[in-house]
């Protein structure tokens, strides 16, 4: 995991095939609700390896890594057996107690009524139709994929970012997570971008928040660090060419927050982070 080399799509890879297949075990059975404990781990995983502090919020992971919660993969999971109990023959046990759960409205289907009504779902309301289940079940969770991203968007435009209205995740192909940016360079980003690097300012904070490099007795918040403290004016003019920067926020840090273009503009092309360490 911590190889600089290996794309965060084949460390993604080897994660999911290591815990889905011990996190995952019963799935079929109890994967229609949200289970916070199985939830946890994949944010502990993504916390860990881009070294993010506690406190990261759980949407802007999601959403920076577009990985939708596990809670997608589970209810796969168990809406593929319920379509297979419900393909077996009416005279085996499994597929009556089935029928009788979707007549009754009760446990799991009461999960899947439950789901439709808590996210207001535009799916086939011929749910009773047990030969248009792979259809609606299938759309239940395309439909569901698509609020769960919407709410999150809405929560960290909402959140105590600074510039979390101004965070476009969608960043082009040279996202999932940065196209093959080296680990390190990746792990600056994303801080960046979550307003996670370790300075003064910090939202749960209400003393000592004034930067301690310059006397402008500003925040030392993200925008302060990466556009205007004047002690740190000779990386703009090594980097942008420019003693200072006209950072008008949110403009002049669009090449960051991923407004302009898709590609991390200075980042990929003439941004070197390794002249920085
Ligand atoms: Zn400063």
């Amino acid at each position: 995991m911590e190889n600089n080399d290996l794309s965060f799509n084949s460390k993604l890879t080897v994660f999911h095939s290591v815990s889905r297949s011990i996190l995952c075990y019963g799935a079929q059975i109890w994967g229609g609700v949200v289970h916070l404990e199985v939830e946890k781990l994949f944010r502990f995983a993504i916390k860990k390896l881009f070294r993010l502090p506690n406190y990261t919020s759980t949407t802007f992971i999601h959403l920076e890594t577009k990985i939708a919660p596990m809670f997608i993969f589970t209810l796969k999971l168990h809406h593929d057996y319920i379509i297979k109990v419900l393909s077996l023959p009416d005279n085996l046990i499994m597929g009556m107690l089935a029928l009788h759960t979707i007549r009754n409205k009760l446990f799991w289907f009461k999960d899947i009524i439950d789901l439709i009504n808590k996210y207001s779902l535009n799916v086939d309301s011929c749910i009773h139709n047990l030969d248009k289940w792979p259809d609606i079940l299938k759309n239940i969770r395309r439909h569901l994929t698509v609020k769960m991203t919407e709410e999150f968007t809405v929560e960290i435009s909402k959140s105590k970012l600074n510039l979390g209205k101004e965070l476009s995740f969608e960043l082009g192909e040279s996202h999932n997570l940065y196209s093959d940016m080296k680990l390190y360079k990746i792990r600056w980003l994303m801080k960046s971008r979550g307003e996670e690097i370790n300075l003064n300012y910090k939202f749960y904070k209400t003393i000592d928040l004034n930067c301690s490099l310059c006397n402008t007795e500003e925040p030392e918040d993200i925008v302060h660090f990466l556009a205007k403290c004047t002690s740190l004016s000779h990386f703009w003019l090594r980097f942008f060419h420019k003693a200072t920067l006209d950072f008008v926020i949110p403009k002049s840090l669009q090449w960051l927050y991923g407004k302009i273009g898709s590609q991390f503009g200075p980042l990929s092309n003439s941004f070197n982070f390794q002249t920085l360490t």
